[in-house]
């Protein structure tokens, strides 16, 4: 009774550098209904989506829902103590949480096993409940286990990151479109490079991060091209390197990386939009196919952690203490994180 817990809590959206997040103590997490498991945080990913909802930038689509919260959705951590109808976790297991915390199991979405759309879904991070934290608690439905042989640090980074590429990727329909281009290559787009690579394509990546290119060849892209603004510029080496693509994915929260994406798709082509931007403009004789996309059901983040294990898929973090988010959270918005930082309390 009465536990207490750390947490870097956000009680007004601000720009990072005037540290937003707060070290507090505040009231542990418990368990309320018997189909929850306590898990203790062994780590939990930084997303350059929860960046954009600490400073602010996105409360016009109402992202945070309100204030105050503890951020971050891409969550690991031990099983401490079980609901009494617990079945999936035992004492001991590891398990993962994605931005879906919860979603109702009765509608529509949630029957269709796509119950990140689900109208009265919870978002991880988005209130008390998240990451940046020592506890949380989860319906066991909406958490995957984490295999022996992968770290709590490792394995972070899939459950935002991991999942939005994996889906991201699927959802470019790789058996057809064997060419495919990535813009944006961070902690999702690297995951991407090689879900496209383990499927067979030829990978083009397209970053304004040099550093970021390098890892992307590293990682099996066939190709990498460092994003001009000059778009005429861009398409034209594009076109002369490898012709327009079959297919692409766009992770850079971007209009004009869109916009660029969408023109360097050939006719009839797909385009994926795994982020938030305005309306992208596209010329409806061309016959493209514009498509969003958001993480994945709880059935696909198991197949994320299937695959990464078999596969070996590479997860590039570091890791830095919880009372660091804040410059954590700074060193993302100044591109000075290779691919994904991993906060452990
Ligand atoms: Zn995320
Ligand atoms: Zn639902």
């Amino acid at each position: 009774m009465g536990n207490k817990m750390r947490a870097m809590v956000l009680s007004e959206c601000a720009p990072i550098e005037s540290k937003p997040l707060k070290l507090m103590q505040i009231d542990r997490h418990e368990i309320k209904n018997s189909d929850e498991i306590l898990l203790k945080i062994e780590a939990c990913g930084v997303c350059h989506s929860q960046l954009h909802g600490i400073e602010g930038d996105w409360q016009d689509i109402g992202i945070p829902p309100s204030l105050p919260t503890v951020p971050g959705h891409e969550v690991v951590g031990k099983v401490v103590e079980i609901g009494k109808d617990v079945t999936k976790f035992k004492i001991g297991d590891r398990a993962g949480i994605t931005p879906l915390l919860s979603a109702c199991k009765k509608c529509q979405y949630c029957k269709e096993g796509k119950e990140q759309h689900c109208e009265s879904s919870e978002v991880t991070g988005e209130s008390l409940k998240g990451g940046y934290a020592e506890f949380i608690t989860v319906s066991e439905d909406f958490a995957t286990k984490i295999p022996s042989t992968m770290s709590s640090e490792y394995a972070a980074p899939l459950f935002c990151a991991g999942i939005t590429a994996y889906k991201a990727v699927k959802a470019a329909e790789s058996n057809t479109h064997r060419k495919i281009g990535i813009f944006g290559i961070g902690g999702v787009g690297h995951m991407a490079v090689q879900f496209a690579r383990i499927e067979g394509c030829e990978v083009i990546a397209v970053s304004r991060n040099q550093k970021h290119l390098q890892i992307a060849k590293k990682l099996g892209a066939k190709d990498t091209m460092v994003f001009e603004q000059d778009q005429g510029k861009f398409l034209e080496e594009l076109k002369n390197r490898h012709g327009l693509l079959d297919a692409a994915i766009v992770f850079a929260p971007a209009d004009i990386v869109t916009d660029t994406a969408i023109k360097a798709t050939k006719k009839g082509g797909l385009i994926v939009i795994a982020t938030v931007g305005k309306n992208p403009n596209f010329f409806a004789f061309e016959e493209k196919t514009i498509r969003g996309t958001l993480i994945g059901s709880t059935k696909e983040m198991e197949e994320v952690i299937k695959i990464a294990d078999k596969e070996k898929l590479e997860v590039i973090s570091e890791s830095h203490p919880l009372e660091n988010a804040n410059n954590v959270l700074k060193m993302l918005k100044d591109s000075q994180i290779d691919a994904r930082a991993v906060l452990v309390p």
